[in-house]
């Protein structure tokens, strides 16, 4: 994205002010962590980044969309898509094990910022993200994506019904089998799907970082922390 001029991060859990499971970039409200630590990293990963402070919503795991325009604040709509076409408006997805996607079109002027954990990886919410983005006058090939950390197929073992749904809606090489063990691949499954509807492969760029097994930097993970920790996020913003 950068090499694109295309302000876009994900953030780690390192530099912020919370402690203990919230340790120490927590961005995610609601959790149990002090409201005003909250901010204050939100404040600190912004300014480091040159990023506005940015929109964000209540994410369900589907794939609905919220147009944002104007300033950044928290909505209260449930949508796994952000978008938008104003340059004074960025967009955050928060994760701790799911797949943030960036998506961007420079030309036409659209950034958009996609949650993507199994359920929504089933439910197609890229795809979803890129359809709206190309109702807007975007045409596919000349979108970029960012697919950020999220739990790779080393340690996102699933049941074996998660795996079948994955498979049917995703092709079944998403689905590893290890001894009697299904895992599942978040970022092949979102990676094939935007190429399947006209990304180009140069245009995808995935950080292939495990946020449950990867050391440096540490990442927040659900599934390791056993749901008491904190929640990353992905930013993106027009030039
Ligand atoms: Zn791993």
């Amino acid at each position: 994205m950068a090499k694109h001029g295309i302000k876009a991060v994900f953030s780690d859990r390192l530099g912020g002010v919370s402690g203990c499971e919230f340790s120490s970039l927590n961005l995610g409200v609601d959790l149990g962590d002090d409201e005003d630590y909250v901010q204050q990293n939100l404040n600190i990963l912004c300014q480091s980044a040159g990023l506005a402070i940015p929109h964000q919503c209540l994410q369900i795991h589907g794939s609905a969309v919220l147009w944002c325009s104007g300033g950044g604040i928290l909505h209260q709509e449930e949508a796994d898509i952000l978008i938008t076409k104003e340059r004074q408006s960025s967009l955050a997805v928060r994760t701790a094990d799911c797949l943030p996607i960036l998506l961007a079109d420079k030309q036409v002027g659209i950034v958009a910022a996609v949650h993507a954990g199994w359920r929504g990886t089933v439910a197609k919410v890229a795809q979803e993200a890129i359809n709206v983005m190309c109702d807007k006058g975007t045409k596919a090939e000349n979108i970029l994506a960012s697919l950020g950390p999220c739990i790779g197929s080393c340690c996102f073992e699933v049941s074996q019904k998660v795996g079948d749904s994955l498979s049917v809606s995703c092709g079944e090489n998403i689905v590893q089998h290890r001894g009697d063990k299904v895992f599942a691949d978040l970022v092949r499954a979102n990676f094939l799907q935007l190429l399947g509807v006209g990304l180009s492969l140069e245009h995808i760029e995935c950080t292939n970082v495990c946020t449950f097994c990867n050391t440096s930097p540490e990442y927040f993970s659900y599934r390791r922390d056993c749901g008491k920790t904190g929640r990353q996020l992905a930013v993106i913003n027009l030039p």
